[in-house]
């Protein structure tokens, strides 16, 4: 008999080294070489051309057709003169994938030949049959037209031999079917209002950019290993498997020595982003074994999220050459550390500050504290909405599961900003401005002392941490679309400056000078937000209880964090900032919940079909091998001695007939609680019955698999175990 999982681990240990040549040790030798950037748009397009297209990058001004024109050939040209054939409008479906659909660039001339053919009508708008995306039932599949439309402000760029031209994709009746859309109009949003807040101290603010750097974790395994795991290859994830005697309890694998193959994978994967214009620069070890992490420079938040969705795609393709297997999932292994995607958020304005950065000066370090309060405020106000933004089934695995932040939304801001926040809220009490009397009414910004420049006490249980600069979300998950997150923070960010800036206006318009006004509304604030600022372990049982104290919500599954995008109050901000309209929420709400019924459904198949093609017959064979034996012992040995000896054996077959037959009578409900859930019609229903019938036989069935795993021998045993597929060799 063969064992698949030998077979694996054999090739797994013996495969041979792949180390490439870099053309340089310089990555600015081919540094964004595969991206229409900008040095390459100055060689290929006229001044004009140019400028317009800079502008229109910069400010989201309209490209009129005659420059698309210009642009459609410089980009054939510049594609074509990089071995370019074939040409796709790239995007990102609500299926959290980027899609594509190539065309080439081939068009039969009429003397029998062919010409290479790109015109503006192809860069700015095509139409893919693109029906079995998920819309929510917004577009029926009879008019199943969708539109991708060109986004100027990403990058174009070549992946093998297509060109890729970053799109957003609308339905015929220009309902958003992508994470593109709304975000860029969150993201509009936000400017729009940080530059009116930035009006107060500086008048020179013209923009405000939202920037984003994101931290990748990721797992690596062998490929051989990974497909004889149907489990993972199906799911992503492990549904079966017994913790291996060594994980990472010792936690030597954190920023401990990258294994020799690893290197390699990831020398030739920063390679290939480092030629797509990724800015990848941070790699290491992370907490549990075969956990990678990669992290670029910040960038635009648009362009940031793009990086990452091809980061991710780039990663797969390069770690299929070195016979490894990226795992995405939040929570590949039961019992060890899942990963996360944090996701660092600021803002930048055209004039070249971080408005997260504190000043210097008291001015600027009141624009620092009217940004760092607002932001307070935002999580406060939408702390439901936020957690939303970042629910999924997988996500649901790792949220709370005392290693990633909980589900409970709260900010972190450490204990000097803590410090000064507390005298203002009580200085505003008692500052003249409050009565209305603005004669002398001094404004004392307590100090805020540098060294926050480099803050180095970081709290890293808090899902929403400041961190010097700039805040660290963390509770993203990390196969997750960034936009999703990026999204509902910049909205909310943007809704709260709006609700401030009338507040000040108002104050303002009494009378009040500007400073004052400010200084009083946040000082209000930090007394109506101060319940979601938590320094302690966001971990801990404690703060489970302090949360409820503070009527925090504690939200641990999709369904019923996403039921709040069918809030009142979030329809209304999605829809005051032109985001997305209650119609494209309610697509949005069913997507999330067909996704999340659709993964459990998947899990719920897998587990069924291996616990009985797979894990039963193999304890069936061990067992009937301990039962030959005990009939042996019994004709080899007289009767007391057998009765003796055989007792170990006999309760060890009757421990096994156990758990076989508990296994297939907990397989058998989950089907039948499975199929009740899949006739209900109402999807609110079904995602909630797969969640409260199904998901928790999850646990149950693999109680008893991982008991077995322990029982039988090992040679038998079909699915490569943890211990062979946490250690890369
Ligand atoms: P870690 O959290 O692992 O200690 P760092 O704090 O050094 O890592 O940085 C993590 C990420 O934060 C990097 O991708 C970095 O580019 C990003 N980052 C730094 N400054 C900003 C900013 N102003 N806006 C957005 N992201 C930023
Ligand atoms: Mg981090």
């Amino acid at each position: 008999m063969s064992n698949v999982r030998y077979k694996a681990l054999e090739l797994a240990i013996s495969r041979p080294k792949r180390a490439i040549e870099l053309p340089s040790n310089k990555v600015s030798d081919y540094f964004g070489s595969l991206t229409f950037n900008r040095a390459v748009m100055r060689e290929y397009l006229s001044k004009e051309a140019y400028d317009r297209l800079i502008s229109a990058i910069e400010k989201g001004e309209k490209i009129d057709r005659r420059i698309a024109d210009q642009v459609a050939t410089a980009l054939k040209s510049w594609a074509i003169s990089k071995g370019a054939t074939h040409y796709t409008h790239w995007f990102h479906p609500l299926t959290g994938a980027t899609a594509e659909k190539h065309d080439a660039f081939m068009h039969p001339s009429i003397d029998g030949k062919a010409i290479e053919e790109f015109s503006s009508n192809q860069l700015i708008q095509q139409e893919p049959d693109a029906s079995s995306f998920p819309s929510g039932g917004i577009r029926n599949t009879f008019e199943a037209r969708g539109y991708t439309a060109w986004d100027p402000s990403s990058t174009a760029f070549i992946m093998d031999d297509t060109l890729c031209i970053p799109t957003i994709f609308v339905s015929y009746t220009g309902e958003a079917l992508d994470f593109k859309t709304p975000m860029l109009k969150a993201l509009h949003a936000l400017d729009k209002e940080a530059v009116a807040v930035c009006k107060y101290f500086d008048r020179n603010v013209s923009k405000v950019n939202a920037t984003l750097g994101w931290e990748q974790e990721y797992f690596l395994v062998d490929t051989a290993l990974y497909h004889a795991r149907p489990d993972m290859a199906l799911s992503g994830r492990s549904l079966f498997g017994h913790a291996s005697a060594k994980d990472q309890q010792l936690s030597d694998h954190y920023f401990g020595t990258i294994p020799e193959r690893v290197v390699d994978f990831m020398t030739e994967f920063e390679y290939e982003a480092h030629r797509l214009g990724i800015p990848v620069k941070t790699r290491h070890n992370e907490v549990a074994p075969s956990q990678f992490e990669c992290a670029p420079v910040f960038e635009e938040v648009n362009v940031a999220v793009d990086h990452n969705q091809l980061v991710m795609h780039v990663m797969e393709k390069v770690a299929k050459r070195h016979n490894l297997t990226v795992l995405l999932h939040e929570k590949p292994y039961h019992g060890i550390n899942g990963s996360g995607k944090h996701n660092n958020w600021s803002m930048q304005t055209n004039t070249g500050d971080n408005l997260l950065s504190p000043g210097k000066t008291p001015k600027s370090n009141l624009r620092f504290l009217t940004f760092l309060v607002n932001i307070i405020k935002a999580v406060d106000s939408y702390s439901d909405l936020l957690r939303m933004g970042v629910a999924s089934a997988s996500n649901d695995l790792r949220l709370g599961a005392h290693e990633a932040p909980p589900a409970i939304m709260s900010v972190f801001i450490g204990s000097q900003l803590t410090e000064t926040l507390d005298a203002i809220e009580k200085g505003s009490a008692r500052d003249a401005a409050v009565n209305g009397n603005n004669e002398g009414a001094a404004i004392d910004i307590p100090k805020i002392p540098e060294i926050l420049l480099d803050n180095t006490d970081r709290n890293r249980t808090s899902p929403f941490a400041f961190t010097g600069n700039k805040f660290e979300f963390r509770a993203v998950g990390s196969s997750m679309n960034c936009a999703r997150p990026m999204i509902i923070l910049n909205l909310i960010v943007a809704e709260q400056l709006r609700q401030f800036k009338e507040e000040v206006d108002a104050l303002i318009a009494k009378g009040l000078p500007i400073e004052d006004a400010v200084y009083k509304i946040i000082g209000k604030y930090i007394k109506e937000s101060k319940r979601v600022c938590f320094e302690g372990n966001s971990y801990s049982e404690e703060w489970l209880e302090e949360a409820k104290k503070r009527g925090l919500s504690n939200i641990a599954s999709t369904p019923d964090s996403v039921k709040t995008m069918l809030d009142e109050r979030v329809i209304e901000l999605f829809d005051k900032h032109n985001v997305l309209t209650e119609r494209e929420m309610l697509a949005r709400y069913e997507i999330n919940l067909e996704n999340y019924i659709k993964k459990l459904q998947i899990e719920s198949r897998v587990m069924g079909d291996l616990a009985t093609n797979h894990i039963i017959p193999t304890a069936i064979r061990y067992q009937n091998t301990l039962i030959e034996n005990v009939k042996g012992l019994q004709e080899v040995l007289d009767n007391k001695t057998f009765v003796r000896l055989s007792n170990n054996q006999l309760l060890n077959i009757k421990e096994i007939s156990e758990h076989i037959s508990i296994i297939r009578t907990l397989v058998n409900d989950m089907i039948d609680v499975r199929k009740v859930a899949n006739k209900l019609e109402n999807i609110t229903e079904m995602a909630e019955s797969y969640k409260s019938t199904v998901l928790p036989f999850f646990d149950k069935i693999r109680y008893h698999v991982d008991k077995l795993e322990f029982l039988v021998d090992d040679e038998l045993w079909p699915l490569p175990k943890y211990r062979e597929l946490l250690f890369i060799k």
